[in-house]
This record gives structure tokens, C-alpha cells and sequence, in this order.
């Protein structure tokens, strides 16, 4: 019962049950000198939040970490708070530690793993090369999801503590690529290949647009290339949604594919299918 008296806020938690709740501001007046001494050292992340049980990032059931931060600019990105890394809570990379130490037995026992995703996970390079070697120390399986991007950010021997690269691939054609996210597609190419060079698992994560990524062209393009790399296990075709929509309308945001409903079963085992051809699995 309330005794009248006023008590400051809640803080927001760490965990959260999706990335799908809308968070801002939550780095509060964080000095920009400090959060820039913060990512050049790793020593402090900023997260969205952490997630439990989830299995469809990576293999298993997954813990995921949510870094806040991304300088693409996807229109159709269903979590739009975390392109401002000053949304996300900051933590400390011993206590982020710790969370991933509190769930390591269920994480083997479920044959999953940790996850660093974001956002752009590689925004904070130092944090996560240092997290990612932290949860390898505990023999937990890691991956990282990523839009490859600044992957030259990672030396080889930070990939190595990282079991599965989760590479988002979004368009082939450049101009299109530019389009849809406004950054260039040439680094993340260029880190696929690395990827490739170095024989790191990758799994493609590939999201079908109606009007904007199903060109059946275009998906040839990106399952011929993805099939030359060698290394990639598997490509998870993820039809568009509308689980974000709230979120740029909330943020004052003009959302561009307000109107775009998901594809249809039909699309997406067709595009399935064009990777298929291509010599990969495809789900
Ligand atoms: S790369 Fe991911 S987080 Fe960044 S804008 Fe695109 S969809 Fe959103």
C-alpha cells in the first residue's frame, strides 16, 4: 500500500520477455566521453535486454543478449529503439558475465547456447569479443548475429570464441541494398568471405519482404553466393512481420511498410526453394 509518499521509478530490468518491448532512454545522462571510453574498452555494454528460451537463435534453446546500437538503417526493422545505443541499459561487462554464468547448466542441457545480437552486436566490438570469450571459458556454445558489416572490427583469434556466425544477408543487388538499409552491402560480403577463408559455421538469416527482398533474381543471387562460401550450414528464410510496427509509430517514426502485410506460406517455401537449388538447407 502506498504510504503517499512519492519513490523514484523502477529501474528497467534487465530481462525482458522479448526484444519486442519498446525501451529508450535508459542510458540516462550517461557522459558521451564515458560511453565512448565504454565501447573502445568493452568494460560496459549497452543492452536492450537479455532473453531466455529461445529457439530461433542458434542452435538449442538460446539465452540472448540485445546490444542497443546500430548505425543501418533497415526500413523495415522490427526493433527500431535499438539504432540509438543510448536506449540501451548500461552493464557492466562483469555483471553480463554473470547473467550468462547463471543459466550455463540449462544451456548445455538444452544443447543451446549464448547469443549476442542486437541492434548491431558489433557496434560494441570490444564488449562482445570479451563476453564471447568469457561464455567460451564456461564451455557454452556462442554465436553472434550480425550484419557483418564492421566484421574486421574482430581479430581471427576473437572468431575463434565465437562458434556460429548468424549473418544477416538482406538483398543482393547493391542498389537495392542501399535502399533498403542505406549502407552499403561490399563489408558485409567481404566478412562473409573471411568467414569463409577462416571455415567459421555461419547460418544465413535472410527476411522476405513482399515488393523488396522476394525478386527471384535477386534471392538466385544472394543462394549462389551464400552456396560458393562453403561454409554456410543452413539459411533461415524469416517472413517479414509486423511485431515492430508499434515501435516506430511510438518513436514518431515514418514507418514505410506500414502497408506490407507478410508473405504468404507459398512465398516463402518458394524462396526456401531458390536456395534449395542453390545446394543449401533451407528452412
Ligand atoms: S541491421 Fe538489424 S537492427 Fe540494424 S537497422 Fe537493420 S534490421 Fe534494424
Amino acid at each position: 500500500m502506498s504510504d503517499g509518499t512519492p519513490h523514484p521509478p523502477e529501474p528497467t530490468p534487465l530481462a525482458a520477455r522479448s526484444p519486442f518491448e519498446l525501451r529508450v532512454g535508459l542510458a540516462g545522462d550517461v557522459p558521451e566521453l564515458n560511453l565512448r571510453a565504454a565501447i573502445a574498452t568493452g568494460d560496459v555494454g549497452f543492452l536492450h535486454s537479455f532473453t531466455t528460451g529461445s529457439t530461433v537463435d542458434g542452435p538449442g534453446v538460446r539465452l540472448v543478449a540485445w546490444t542497443a546500437g546500430c548505425m543501418w538503417r533497415c526500413v523495415y526493422c522490427h526493433n527500431p529503439d535499438t539504432w540509438n545505443i543510448r536506449n540501451g541499459i548500461p552493464v557492466p561487462l562483469e555483471r553480463a558475465i554473470e547473467e550468462v554464468r547463471k543459466y550455463r547448466h540449462g544451456l548445455k542441457v538444452m544443447s543451446g547456447g549464448f547469443t549476442l545480437s542486437g541492434g548491431e552486436a558489433l557496434l560494441q566490438h570490444r564488449f562482445a569479443a570479451r563476453l564471447f570469450a568469457a561464455a567460451r571459458a564456461m564451455g557454452i556454445h556462442t554465436a553472434l548475429d550480425t550484419n557483418g558489416f564492421l566484421g574486421d572490427r574482430l581479430s581471427d583469434a576473437e572468431l575463434e570464441s565465437i562458434d556460429l556466425v548468424l549473418l544477416d544477408l538482406k538483398v543482393w543487388d547493391p542498389e537495392r541494398h542501399r535502399r533498403l538499409t542505406a549502407m552499403e552491402i561490399g563489408p558485409t560480403l567481404e566478412f562473409a568471405r573471411r568467414l569463409a577463408a577462416q571455415r567459421r559455421p555461419v547460418w544465413v538469416r535472410f527476411v522476405l519482404i513482399p515488393g523488396w527482398t522476394d525478386d527471384a533474381d535477386e534471392i538466385a543471387g544472394l543462394a549462389e553466393f551464400a552456396a560458393g562460401l562453403g561454409n554456410v550450414e543452413r539459411v533461415d528464410v524469416l517472413p517479414f512481420h509486423q511485431m515492430g510496427r508499434f515501435k516506430w509509430h511510438e518513436l514518431g517514426m515514418e514507418y514505410a511498410l506500414a502497408e506490407v502485410s507478410p508473405p504468404t506460406a507459398e512465398a516463402t517455401e518458394r524462396a526456401c526453394a531458390l536456395f534449395r537449388a542453390a545446394g543449401l538447407k533451407a528452412y
